[in-house]
């Protein structure tokens, strides 16, 4: 049975682990990692995960999800935010394979979020699905027909960075009114701050006003709910999916908004046409190991 090493690098921590063919998770490490470190240092979490892995079981292929937008011909980094200094053009498929002579297959994390959702989660046997990640920012996986697809330019389903509001909030890719700017937890924090003289610093401090009833965090959410629900509209006359799966850490905090955004989709005028299928995420954190196991598995086996 061929084995994959799938490889989570996140904000603050790296994961790593080893699945069969049949989906079973048989070992996973976790370390500490600080993107901020740059580079050579997530490089280094990565190598050491690798090494700690590979001893136990014989390894065909290392997969992993990163941040930024990916070259999935040449798993470099095409382009990534300030939040990793200096990942731009990093060639990771290219370091790992001279290094560890292993087949290696790279792609974006939320890309490869969705294929977690595919294979164990809540996209098993669809064809066209759009997964939206809610969290520090906002990132997506469309596959359509069959095909996840990337883009000439790897920038395909970079739906955090659609335009919700002309000359909207600026956005830290340049343009503004980004529909992360309103939707993801930075934004739901960020928002509250500029109304309220009491600070938060994390989603969790927003979650706990909104659940004590808090007037400024309640009107924050409900914005954010109204957001949701132009970008899901726009996006079903755009993709006309099977269904959308929303997951990514704000889908912790569903029993505050899902309800709400639902009945309002079904009172949009969209709907004398069709009913946008919505579902939450299921797999969680998993969903990038399970899906970057997936990407290894299509590589071995051929499939695009
Ligand atoms: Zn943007």
């Amino acid at each position: 049975m061929k084995h994959v090493i799938a490889i989570d690098i996140g904000g603050t921590k790296t994961i790593g682990a080893i699945i069969n063919e049949n989906g079973e998770l048989l070992d996973s490490i976790r370390i500490p990692t600080n993107p901020k470190l740059g580079p050579e240092n997530l490089m280094k979490s990565l190598f050491e995960i690798i090494e700690q892995l590979r001893v136990t079981k014989e390894i065909d292929c290392i997969a992993r999800g990163s941040a930024g937008r990916i070259n999935t011909d040449t798993g470099e980094v095409f382009f990534a935010s300030d939040n990793i200094p200096g990942w731009t053009g990093v060639k990771i498929k290219e370091i790992v394979e001279s290094k560890f002579k292993i087949k290696t297959v790279v792609d974006n994390d939320c890309k490869v979020t969705g294929l977690g959702e595919e294979w164990k989660g809540s996209a098993i046997g669809k064809k066209s699905y759009v997964c939206i990640a809610l969290g520090t920012g906002i990132g997506a996986a469309v596959k359509l027909n069959g095909e996840l697809i990337h883009g000439c330019h790897w920038s395909a389903g970079e739906l955090g960075h659609m335009t919700l509001y002309p000359n909207g909030r600026q956005c830290n890719c340049g343009l503004k009114g980004c529909f992360e700017q309103y939707c993801s937890g930075t934004a739901l924090v960020k928002i509250f701050n500029e109304k309220s003289e009491n600070k938060i610093s994390t989603g969790y401090e927003f979650f706990d006003l909104v659940k004590d009833k808090n007037e400024i965090a309640s009107l924050v959410l409900d914005n954010f709910i109204d957001d949701l629900v132009i970008a899901i509209l726009s996006l079903s006359n755009i993709y006309d999916p099977e269904v959308f799966i929303l997951g990514g850490g704000l889908i912790d905090t569903k029993c505050y908004w899902w309800d709400k955004m639902i009945d309002k989709i079904e009172k949009s005028p969209l709907t004398s046409l069709f009913v946008p299928s919505i579902v939450p995420a299921t797999l969680g954190s998993k969903a990038a190991i399970y899906g970057a196991a997936y990407l290894g598995f299509k590589e071995l086996n051929g499939d695009d």
